[in-house]
């Protein structure tokens, strides 16, 4: 698997043209999950943004949300943006009645965090793990991390101190959406995690 590694999107809902056309792009052999068969064939996953109790619903009617679970315990390398992160996060503060998470980030995410006044919005941010050069980050009715468990790694917050990035194992999640701005640093993290695992 050295060069060229096997990662799937989950394409129940959401922005995952965006992620496969990215990682595509920097080489990796790409398939679009959503079926349990598709999902047992990659060696890592990447959720996209769109709404995560659309995702939980649709994720439960496909049969994918136990398998999903037991990727992620298995040590799976998972990447989830926005709605995402939404579905790795233990607890999901502001859900709708009777949503459900995937789980695995030992990790509070409150969802549209930023309220109406302030749904979308673009910054630069710092993110030591990348390298230098700050990253141009764009939230969309996004949430935010609002703590994290011992062994959760932040990697990047806003100027107030909002967590929006962090690891944990095998598991990476960001309140932003790196697929729609061009610089594919965060999926090259993501990509090494995926080889090195
Ligand atoms: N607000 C959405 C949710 O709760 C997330 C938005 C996004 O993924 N851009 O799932």
């Amino acid at each position: 698997m050295a060069g060229k590694p096997k990662v799937g999107v989950l394409a129940l809902q959401g922005d995952f043209r965006e992620h496969l056309a990215v990682l595509n792009d920097l080489g990796a052999d790409v398939v679009p999950v959503k079926r349990p068969e598709e999902l047992a064939s990659v060696a890592g996953l990447v959720i996209p943004g769109g709404e995560s109790s659309v995702m939980d619903k649709l994720s439960r009617m496909f049969g994918l949300a136990e398998p999903l679970r037991a990727a992620v315990a298995s040590g799976l390398p998972v990447y989830g943006t926005c709605a995402g992160l939404i579905m790795l996060s233990n607890t999901v503060l502001d859900a709708i009645s009777g949503q459900e998470s995937i789980g695995g980030l030992d990790i509070v995410v409150r969802r549209n965090a930023f309220g109406s006044q302030l749904d979308s919005f673009e910054t630069d941010l710092d993110i030591p793990v990348l390298g230098e050069t700050p990253m141009h980050a764009v939230f969309i009715r996004a949430p935010v991390v609002e703590s994290v468990a011992p062994g959760v790694t932040v990697l990047a917050a806003l100027g107030d101190g909002r967590v929006v990035a962090v690891e944990q194992g095998s598991l990476l999640g960001t309140s932003f959406h790196p697929e729609m701005t061009g610089d594919t640093r965060f999926h090259e993290y993501f990509l090494d995690k995926v080889r090195a695992a």
